[in-house]
């Protein structure tokens, strides 16, 4: 026997299908904006007697910030990994540096940070003397050496929404001009897009994907982003074994237990392709490599320290910096960037300083012995680590149940691309290849 819980349900989903037919009368009325996650038990709206739409599956792309495919063992995710279970899998290998933005561009272009430009969280552009990139940067100047999958999806007819995807609220391809106050001329976005704001909950997160779904057909997206910050900024804090990250882990798990039952309510088939841009490994204050036990700070520019340092010399102090640094340390290794191991896949691009040190994973570069004791958990280090491995899980009807080999965060462009249909792109860093056993 259906409970009226379910039955409000019914009733909501056969009003919201109703009201996307015809189209041109959805867009007048309004669309109502209760989350069919949530139900409305005992509602008797009007069940219209028009037929209910057959929608097409829509790719929906979600970043879990810093989830370590093993927080699925840990027993506080159902949804996710009854999802995994039901769907392809794997432990997904980062690309290098396993940091945050570099691999969210990474995701959605298909090439190595080396080649996209997005290199780290913070750069410099000889080019561009004086100004620092972070993840605040909207100039398209730092981002245009690479496009978007959602850009090509919008040529092809494919209506987009991004939300809070990094890079989805720049206009690529686009300039900033000094003249007209840094407002930006030209580009192309996104046909949806959200800044990101922290303050949005994951739930309102949801709720926004769902919104964006509940539209007539034509105003629709069918490429879809959703982004989810809370586990890496509680992995940092308190790091991965921890019960509070645990509790972060829990908080998304429902969040998309939210979205899986507002997509069914719907009626809304979907492949999910769920990732996370790196892992996380405990850090502390007594695993610090200091920098300035080691030579003079006043002889190094040093631009970034953490997981990784990279640094310039000053003028007349190479050959002495390069002395003290270059080859292998206690818990770091320091090479010139030409000569950072192949395997990274870093080193050729201009924004990247001429010394790059990396640290043992689980241990820190600082320029300074630290003053206080702590004990986190960061990301940044080898990409190969286990630490930094990322999740992967693809999930709807055009996957099948499969187990998937490590692979590089790299293949997950052309496999969004043959979600949507869209031809391979030549010249990108990434196959399809390992996910040929898991589509259907
Ligand atoms: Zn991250």
């Amino acid at each position: 026997m259906r409970s009226t819980f379910q039955l409000g349900l019914a009733a909501l989903a056969a009003l919201q299908a109703c009201a996307f037919l015809p189209a041109a009368a959805a867009q007048t009325a309004a669309v109502p904006q209760i989350s069919p996650a949530k139900g409305t038990p005992g509602r008797t709206g009007p069940i219209c007697d028009c037929p209910q739409e057959t929608r097409a599956p829509v790719t929906i792309l979600i970043s879990i910030d810093g989830f370590r495919p093993d927080y699925l063992d840990r027993g506080v995710t159902p949804v996710l990994s009854r999802l995994a279970a039901e769907g392809a899998s794997a432990a997904m290998r980062p690309s290098f540096p396993s940091k945050t933005y570099p691999n969210h561009w990474t995701l959605v272009t298909g090439l190595r940070p080396d080649r996209h430009g997005i290199v780290a969280n913070k750069m410099e552009d000889a080019r561009r003397p004086g100004e620092t990139f972070t993840m605040a940067t909207d100039d398209p100047f730092w981002w245009n050496a690479a496009e978007p999958v959602w850009l090509d999806a919008e040529r092809a007819g494919i209506r987009t929404g991004a939300q809070f995807w990094p890079g989805s609220n720049v206009a690529i391809g686009g300039r900033k001009e000094k003249p007209t106050d840094w407002e930006t001329i030209g580009g192309e976005r996104p046909a949806d897009w959200a800044e990101f704001n922290q303050a949005i909950t994951g739930e309102q997160r949801v709720d926004g994907i769902l919104d964006w779904l509940r539209r007539p057909a034509a105003k629709r997206p069918r490429f879809l982003t959703l982004y989810f910050d809370v586990v890496d900024s509680a992995g940092h804090e308190f790091g991965p074994s921890d019960g509070r990250t645990l509790e972060a882990v829990a908080q998304v798990d429902k969040w998309m237990g939210q979205l899986v039952d507002g997509l069914a309510a719907l009626g809304q088939p979907a492949n999910l392709v769920i990732v996370s841009d790196h892992g996380m490994a405990p850090t502390q204050s007594s695993r610090v490599v200091v920098l300035g036990q080691m030579l003079p700070l006043d002889d190094i520019e040093l631009f970034e320290s953490g997981t990784y340092a990279s640094l310039t010399p000053v003028p007349g102090k190479e050959a002495a910096v390069e002395k003290v640094l270059l080859g292998k340390h206690a818990h770091m290794e320091c090479w010139r960037k030409r000569d950072i191991p192949a395997r990274f896949h870093y080193g050729a691009n201009p924004r990247i300083p001429p010394i790059f040190c990396l640290a043992e994973t689980g241990w820190l570069i600082n320029a300074k012995a630290p003053e206080k004791r702590f004990a986190g958990g960061n990301h940044g280090y080898d990409n190969y680590s286990p630490e930094m491995a990322a999740l992967f899980i693809g999930h709807g009807p055009a996957f099948r149940p499969a187990t998937l080999p490590a692979f590089d965060n790299v293949d997950v462009y052309p496999l969004l691309r043959d979600l949507m249909g869209l031809p391979a792109k030549p010249g990108v860093d990434g196959t399809d290849a390992v996910f040929r056993i898991a589509i259907r």
